[in-house]
């Protein structure tokens, strides 16, 4: 048999330095890491024996075992779950970066973290965490399910290597051996292990057992009292979420969601209860702090785990709720469905329907109130997961209304620094205002100072800025209390019927110079007009009403689709001097070529005010700059 000898992936050196060199608090974490995995590894096994009896091997007796060596100074936790093959062994425990590998390591960059180094204990540090109190850790696992006792070993002192070998186990599970430093062998003792499990893993569904010596009064001669090992289950394994929620304090809560979530911060709410009647179920489900950092991609996984009567069915129920609600984590345990439930199955099961809707109420209720009651603490939330709820527009029609009382946006009125509702919106607006008006784009800042803007302030209309990328998409029809809402970068605007009738009294004089705009610009747009937005600015482009924004048409281009880009409209403003200047040389001589110049540069203009860039910023600056000059020279000649 060979030994095999491989190196760490980089970002896994870089935790063990850390995990050995800098982390000096909460170590005892490690043991919860251990137990959690070894949970896991059973609820594996536990799941695929229900359709593979050969998983069992004959040995469905799930439990944890944490072994003690005083004399050799070895600490194991041994599992009859799944265990690894080889292969995986390597992939798991070596090479593959873990989901939250990076996010450790930047968080331990944080000053907070370095200032206080107690914050450790929070994180979930996985398998590696080991290598805080060991100076050798060796995991012996023998995969489920396989013919023969063919196992693998596998070693490393943490210092950036490790090794494989095959070895011979002859139950299946894993053995994880750790080598304890001297100055822990405190983790040895009885009493500081069932500390360790009853404060962190005491809701673990299997047993974690463990041999402990007890003093006794002798069988044979009963004045003799003699020491005897006995197997002892160190946690209560109540399911928590059966539980009373009176009895569960708020550290166990927190515990429990961080073991099922892989997350190292505390969930920001626990929604806790049982439901009674046409559908008998309890869920435990949790709001978290903070969003992963993979939420808004393809490979997250949804949905809160489902258990049928205690069993693990699977670890994530995408049927059990919306996917705007996709970052609620927990436990769903249901009493009406059976055991052998398989995807297809959970796909059109009217249980699985009655708790859906059940849960997606309770969440969305649970918003709102946090939304009413803890104000500051709902900010935070929606600073995380705005951007997921607001899908539930688009996806969630009958709920529409009650997602949209969810959201809140800068506007005109508060400014970049505070936040609006659609309710305080449709409140506040005037008496001859129809729609409900909303501007899209990248910053706050540049968005409430566009001329896109002028005509609505200019009649104290409101508008609501949206910077989510999907905003346009999802808001554009979307009806809020029998109010539509328009962007205000789409479309023809018409505010004001004095202005609109003025503007048609001066069409004609203007009708041979836009003309000549329209001409010349026939590659870029698809017409000019007189706008209903500008008051102060000459001109700006405007996406037709059933266009994409250039947000929208950006988003599309950044996820990889051929977008055809949607010419736009120019709307020009007629009270602006400019045009009655240009409209003068126009009349002396249509054929003046600083006509065809300028209106160059008021297109330029028009692209720089949506956000994009000249055609040819070369050729615009240079005509910018001649305007300068010749404006200086006018200037000293004066
Ligand atoms: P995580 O548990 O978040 O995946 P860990 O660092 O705790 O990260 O564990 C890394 C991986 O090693 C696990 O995902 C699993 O594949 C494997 N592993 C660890 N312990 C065990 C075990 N007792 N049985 C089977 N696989 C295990
Ligand atoms: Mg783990």
């Amino acid at each position: 048999m060979t030994v095999e000898k491989m190196e760490f992936k980089t970002e896994v050196k870089q935790l063990l330095d850390l995990m050995i060199h800098s982390l000096y608090s909460h170590k005892e974490v490690f043991l919860r890491e251990l137990v959690s995995n070894a949970s896991d590894a059973i609820d594996r096994a536990k799941y695929e024996s229900l359709t593979n009896q050969d998983i069992a091997e004959n040995d469905g007796a799930w439990r944890i075992k944490i072994i003690t060596d005083e004399a050799a100074g070895t600490l194991t936790v041994s599992d009859n779950g799944i265990g690894m093959t080889k292969d995986e062994a390597i992939q798991a425990l070596g090479t593959i970066a873990r989901s939250g590998t990076k996010e450790f390591l930047q968080a331990l960059q944080q000053k907070e973290i370095k200032d206080n180094p107690e914050l450790i204990g929070q994180f979930g540090v996985g398998f590696y965490s080991s290598f805080m109190v060991a100076d050798k850790v060796t995991v012996i696992s023998r995969k489920a399910g396989q013919n023969g006792n063919g196992g693998v070993k596998w070693e490393s002192t943490g210092d950036g290597s490790f090794t494989v070998e095959d070895v011979d186990k002859a139950g299946k599970g894993t053995d994880v051996i750790l080598h304890l430093n001297r100055d822990e062998r405190k983790y040895l003792k009885e009493w500081e292990i069932k500390d360790i499990i009853r404060r962190y893993s005491d809701f673990i569904e299997h047993p974690i057992v463990m041999d402990v010596e007890r003093e006794k009064r002798s069988e044979i001669d009963k004045t003799q009292r003699v020491r005897i090992k006995e197997e002892e289950t160190l946690n209560s394994m109540k399911a928590i979420w059966l539980r009373d929620k009176g009895d569960i304090p708020e550290e166990e809560y927190n515990e429990f969601y961080k073991h099922i979530a892989h997350d190292f911060t505390n969930p920001a709410k626990v929604i806790h209860y049982k439901a009674e009647g046409t559908s008998e179920f309890a869920a435990l489900l949790y709001i978290p702090g903070k969003a992963p950092f993979n939420i808004l991609y393809k490979d997250y996984k949804m949905g809160p785990a489902l258990y049928v009567r205690r069993v693990q069915i699977m670890d994530h129920c995408e049927e059990l709720l919306p996917p705007y609600l996709r970052f609620v984590k927990g436990v769903v345990d249901s009493s009406d469905l059976p055991l052998n439930v398989s995807r297809e199955i959970l796909q059109n099961n009217r249980q699985i329907d009655l708790i859906k809707t059940n849960l997606t109420k309770k969440v969305l209720d649970t918003l709102a109130d946090m939304k009413r009651d803890e104000n500051d603490k709902y900010l935070e939330f929606y600073k995380e997961f705005g951007r997921v709820i607001k899908e539930g527009i688009h996806y969630d029609f009958a709920r529409g209304e009650a997602i949209a009382d969810l959201l809140l946006f800068p506007s005109t009125r508060t400014g970049e620094s505070k936040l609006r509702t659609l309710q305080e919106y449709v409140e506040g607006m005037k008496d001859d205002q129809q729609e409900i008006y909303y501007a899209g784009g990248t910053s706050v800042t540049e968005i409430l100072k566009s001329p896109y803007m002028e005509a609505f302030s200019e009649k104290d209309y409101e508008v609501l800025v949206m910077v989510d990328d999907i905003d346009d998409f999802i808001f554009s029809g979307f009806e809020y209390k029998g109010k539509k809402m328009k962007s205000i970068l789409k479309g023809d605007i018409h505010l004001d019927k004095k202005a609109d009738a003025d503007q048609e009294k001066v069409k004609k004089e203007f009708d041979r110079l836009i003309e000549l705009i329209k001409d010349h610009l026939k590659d870029h747009i698809k017409d000019v007009r007189f706008s209903g937005r500008l008051t102060g600015s000459a001109c700006c482009l405007v996406a037709d009403e059933h266009d994409m924004d250039p947000q929208m048409e950006k988003l599309l281009k950044t996820m990889g689709q051929d977008v055809p880009a949607a010419k736009r409209i120019l709307e020009i403003n007629p009270n602006h001097p400019l045009f009655a200047a240009m409209n003068t040389v126009f009349e002396k001589d249509k054929n003046n070529p600083i006509l065809k110049e300028f209106i160059q540069v008021l297109y330029d203009q028009a692209l720089l005010l949506e956000g994009s860039k000249p055609k040819d910023p070369g050729a615009f600056t240079r005509i910018v700059t001649t305007l300068m000059v010749e404006n200086l020279e006018k200037n000293l000649s004066a």
